[in-house]
């Protein structure tokens, strides 16, 4: 999915952060990696600011939102509706595990 769609469906605002972006702030992260079966279908992506996406640095996205509270709040609030549930259900699998 092109990575415009992904921004307008988002309105423009970070996952991670809540906080609405001029779209050349905002990249598009994979909420399952590609490196582990991710692909690059709507369900599997979501905006995130340049910032957040440097927090997140190489962390699993478990690992992220376990760590950040906000984080994890607005992925859920904002993100979870347009995310395969799956991929969702993995997710809330790796955070209950040792959370
Ligand atoms: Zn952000």
């Amino acid at each position: 999915m092109r990575r415009e769609l992904i921004f307008a469906r988002d309105e423009y605002r970070c996952v991670y952060c809540g906080e609405r972006f001029e779209p050349e702030l905002l990249t598009v992260d994979h909420v399952q990696p590609r490196m582990r079966g991710g692909d690059r279908s709507g369900g599997n992506l979501v905006t995130a600011c340049g910032g957040c996406n440097a927090r997140k640095g190489p962390l699993r996205l478990a690992e992220f939102l376990r760590a950040d509270d906000a984080a994890r709040d607005h992925f859920f609030r904002l993100a979870a509706p347009h995310v395969w549930p799956r991929i969702l259900r993995t997710l809330r699998e790796e955070l209950e595990c040792s959370g």
